[in-house]
């Protein structure tokens, strides 16, 4: 199963990065020819591109960025194209708004406007981006104002830029492919949850399972991977990259609240860790929609609302780790990267600080040593779980075997008879032979208990060698034994095993002064209707038969057969015939 697991994972992964190599050439990177705003702003819808013309309306810092606004703005200057091809294209992170106007502003003031609603977008292969043409850049541009009406993402503001070329903005090949890779060892897992799964039916598989198909979703999604096989909407694709993430955290919570040992965290930390997740799925998953009424706040409201995953499953971590869990540690070890980078695209998220798409590589990469570490965590769960169970199992089967059995011969006991005894009767056990030794008391006074111990065993073995599918073999207890039997001649057959004992017991315990015999009771139900007689009934009865052969010298049989009718109740059952 292992080897076939790895020879999966690794065609996959070979698969994926040729897909990875497949991408068109033009994920060629040419990262710098890209221009970057130098000016951003916000402002209310009414305000005009007229009043935007001067200096002094805009922030020409890197801080301050505000998506909570009716409108943003972006400023690029002819400077920062100047010397190198004249911009075609707009290019920015894939994030949801209305719509964008370009303003090409010309030196004499003249105002060259081009708008795109979100549907125009185009996101391309070769990561979470995509473009709009621009308004015709000439010599007499110096600059170009960009109206992005409704921006529900900071990094829609800071990751923008203008380029000649399509294959200017985007990932490089090798980003793509390593994309790819990741994608391909996150099936890896999914396969072991699949096989953990049909053996454990454990929660915490499918949670983990849910967790993998969220980060293939985000790696997906956020890494552009999808726009190789698809082109999507930018809206479609804006919404699933930090829906899939959402997903992902909260599932991770569900599955450490799951997934630890018993005791490893108290039950408040569980609660709360379970609480936290499904929150997590919620109420940033709701904000990840991205609706318009939520335009004021869904970009930080998701930021916030995603934060107390990271704290509470650190939290938790610790905790745990404290309690002396060994899967936390596993955890904490698979998560520890993953965490960090999510705090360092929070920081991003939330406009603390801009910095370069690529960074979110690094995420990509703590998804795929969390994946790996995580299995390695799963599978060492799945081992300690089926320790655990085979000891249970072996210990329930030593007590069923300890209380069905008596321990000095091996015999079924009188527990096990009486609970089996209507099946026994229906499987057509209709004889019962109660066997008692004679005089076994001298035996014990003569030659001690241990050699009376010996007797008994080498009697239960003489009973035991007639054994077959149509004999039971029972200790009562003392040195009293019952026999079932069924099939021909259970009379003879009871009579022979009766006048084996003397024989059996004593080869096997050779030096008795006197020879040990035994005396039987036995009572043959006649074939007529099946009874419903009680085991007690069958006791008392033999019993009574054993009493007269032991009354008329010992060393014989007394037997009955008995017809047994269930109706009519008074006098149900009939004598037919006695003999002793
Ligand atoms: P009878 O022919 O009337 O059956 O005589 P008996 O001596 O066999 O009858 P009784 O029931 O008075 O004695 C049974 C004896 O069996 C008493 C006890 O010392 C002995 N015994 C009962 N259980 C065990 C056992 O597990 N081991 C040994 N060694 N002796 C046992
Ligand atoms: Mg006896
Ligand atoms: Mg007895």
């Amino acid at each position: 199963m292992v080897r076939l697991c790895l020879a999966i994972w690794l065609w996959l992964g070979a698969a994926l990065c040729a897909a990875g190599l497949a991408v068109p050439a033009r994920a060629e990177a040419h990262q710098g020819l890209v221009a970057a705003p130098r000016c951003h702003a916000a402002s209310p819808a009414d305000r005009s591109p007229v009043a935007m013309i001067e200096r002094a309306a805009w922030n020409c810092n890197d801080s301050d960025w505000r998506a909570d606004q009716p409108v943003a703005w972006l400023r690029f200057e002819a400077d920062s194209w100047q010397g190198a091809a004249v911009p075609r294209y707009f290019f920015t992170r894939t994030a949801r708004h209305a719509a964008i106007t370009f303003y090409a502003l010309d030196a004499d003031g003249t105002l060259r406007a081009r708008r795109f609603a979100e549907s125009e977008g185009k996101p391309f292969a070769a990561g979470p981006v995509f473009r709009l043409p621009l308004p015709e850049i000439t010599p007499a541009t110096q600059a170009l104002l960009v109206r992005i009406e409704r921006p529900h993402s900071i990094p829609l503001l800071t990751e923008a830029g203008i380029a000649r070329h399509n294959e200017d903005a985007g990932r490089s090949l090798e980003e793509m492919m390593l994309l790819s890779l990741i994608l391909g060892m996150l099936l890896l897992p999914l396969l072991f949850d699949i096989s953990f799964y049909l053996v454990l039916r454990e929660r915490f598989v499918l949670y983990h399972a849910t967790m993998v198909v969220a980060m293939m979703g985000y790696v997906l999604f956020a890494g552009g991977l999808v726009s190789v096989v698809a082109s999507l909407p930018v809206a479609l694709l804006a919404i699933m990259a930090p829906l899939f993430w959402a997903l992902g955290c909260g599932a991770a919570l569900l599955f450490l609240s799951a997934f630890l040992e018993r005791g490893a965290l108290s039950r408040g930390m569980r609660r709360l860790t379970f609480g936290t997740g499904c929150w997590t799925i919620a109420v940033p998953g709701f904000l990840a929609l991205q609706l318009h009424a939520t335009q004021g706040f869904d970009d930080i409201g998701y930021f916030l609302t995603i934060a107390p995953a990271a704290v509470v499953v650190s939290a938790a971590l610790v905790h745990a780790i404290v309690r002396g869990s060994r899967s936390a540690k596993f955890v904490a070890a698979a998560w520890c990267p993953l965490i960090l980078t999510s705090i360092e695209r929070l920081a991003r998220g939330l406009g603390l600080y801009s910095g370069p798409a690529q960074l979110d590589l690094m995420m990509f990469i703590a998804t795929g040593i969390e994946v790996v570490i995580i299995s390695l965590a799963i599978a060492d769960r799945f081992l300690a779980i089926r320790r655990e169970r085979d000891a249970a199992l072996t210990e329930a089967r030593m007590l069923e075997q300890i209380s069905t059995r008596d321990s000095l011969t091996g015999l079924m006991n009188r527990r096990a008879i009486e609970a089996r005894f209507d099946d026994l009767l229906a499987q057509g056990f209709d004889t019962f032979a109660l066997v008692d030794l004679d005089r076994f008391k001298a035996i014990n006074d003569l030659h001690g208990h241990q050699v009376g111990d010996a007797a008994l065993v080498a009697c239960a073995n003489a009973i035991r060698s007639m054994g077959d599918r149509d004999a039971i073999a029972v200790r009562l207890g003392g040195e009293e034994f019952v026999v079932l039997l069924r099939g021909q001649r259970t009379l003879e057959r009871a009579e022979a095993l009766r006048q084996a004992i003397p024989i059996r017991i004593a080869q096997d315990v050779p030096g008795l002064e006197l020879p040990v015999t035994a005396s039987m009771g036995v009572i043959v139900l006649a074939q007529a209707q099946r009874p419903t007689m009680q085991f007690a009934e069958f006791y008392a009865r033999a019993d009574a038969l054993l009493y007269e052969a032991k009354a008329s010298g010992r060393n014989r049989m007394a037997y009955e057969r008995l017809t047994v009718f269930s109706q009519p109740p008074a006098g149900r059952m009939r004598r037919r015939e006695k003999a002793a």
